[in-house]
């Protein structure tokens, strides 16, 4: 069960635990974009117009019929999955990867592979060594999610680590959101609400994931590192509108300015939580708690890091029960972060990550 203060929050795990999404500043805005102010003004901006979102009635959670309107809102794509996501997978292919498809998403009705869902393994995968999990794009919106995934593919760090370790990276779990810049699925469901273990996921983009990682077979995954972001439009669009599905009231909230991450509370890992934070630091800047000692509403447990328990949210972190998970979430609106900076960040923080892991582990390379 959330917590009060969880509702509230702002970030796009704290969305996964009750929110959704529709607009970032990259997309055809429906209401004016929060473009790049500051994060602060853009709350007391909703907060002072707080207008009702233009689909449904207030009070009243979505019928189907609503969830159509919004689809059909947001149907028209705004960039292309095919050019800047699989190009690149396709393009991993060679002596270095394997790459499989693990499914497809029946979002388009004239076409059932213009969704199709791809994995990337470091070769020769081997049981006896350990095995890292990176997913990237559980929401299509959070672009270096998706880029930076593919970066640390590319860089010399990933197949340093592929001497000890096996890699597997889901690079976009959710490419119907990526072409359209949004937080939900097609059927207006967060994937990153979306990792149920005791019952049927209910995102289709969380199964798919799910059934991959269980055929792999692995008995024990070392780490699982999330690729996130959090951005203005959490507050402008995705959050109003989970708000306006669930037939609640939105209550603004702040965004924060820099990068930061989510541990899980049942299993912290507060150095491995530290040494993101400390690579990710010499990348971009983190995000400093608010007046209360908060980050989107959590005490931060050290610089830049807050907890959840990732399970009982069905949050993608808590899918494989891996011994170090984080949740990155880097700020691509800042006035002070380039796209290609928050890309890097992201791979900053995987190679952070597992350079602490090597050393912790004793895993020579
Ligand atoms: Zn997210």
């Amino acid at each position: 069960m959330l917590s009060h203060s969880l509702m509230r929050t702002a970030s796009c795990v704290s969305r996964a635990l009750s929110a959704t999404r529709a607009f970032s500043p990259r997309a055809p805005a429906r209401r004016p974009p929060a473009s790049r102010a500051s994060s602060t003004a853009v709350a007391a901006s909703m907060a002072a117009t707080k207008r009702p979102y233009p689909i449904g009635t207030p009070g009243v959670p979505w019928t189907d019929d609503e969830k159509k309107q919004w689809r059909a809102s947001v149907e028209s794509p705004s960039r292309s999955y095919q050019e800047e996501v699989l190009a690149k997978i396709e393009a991993l292919r060679g002596p270095n990867f394997d790459v499989q498809r693990y499914g497809s998403l029946p979002y388009d009705e004239s076409d059932p592979e213009r969704f199709p869902l791809f994995a990337v393994f470091t070769k020769a995968w081997d049981e006896t060594r350990p095995s890292v999990l990176i997913t990237g794009g559980v929401h299509g919106y959070e672009t270096s999610g998706v880029q930076g995934a593919l970066a640390f593919l590319n860089s010399p760090q990933c197949l340093n680590f592929a001497k000890v370790m096996n890699i597997a990276v889901a690079p976009c779990v959710s490419p119907w959101g990526y072409e359209r810049v949004q937080r939900w699925n097609a059927e207006a469901v967060d994937p990153n609400r979306s990792f149920a273990k005791s019952a049927p996921p209910p995102a289709r983009e969380a199964a798919a994931l799910m059934r991959l990682v269980n055929e792999l077979g692995v008995k024990s995954w070392l780490v699982h590192i999330d690729l996130h972001e959090t951005t203005d439009s959490d507050e402008s669009e995705f959050r109003p509108a989970k708000a306006a599905r669930d037939g609640e009231d939105y209550e603004p909230d702040v965004v924060p300015d820099g990068f930061y991450c989510v541990a899980d509370s049942k299993n912290p890992q507060p150095g491995f939580q530290k040494a993101i934070i400390d690579a990710v630091r010499l990348v971009t800047h983190i995000a400093p708690p608010d007046a209360n000692g908060n980050i989107i509403g959590e005490k931060i447990t050290q610089e830049g890091v807050i907890e959840y328990p990732l399970d009982d949210l069905m949050l993608c972190a808590s899918m494989t029960g891996a011994k170090y998970t984080s949740t990155s979430e880097v700020y691509p609106d800042s006035p002070n972060a380039s796209a290609a900076e928050c890309n890097k960040a992201q791979v900053a923080c995987v190679v952070g990550a597992l350079e602490y892991v090597v050393e912790k582990e004793g895993l020579r390379r």
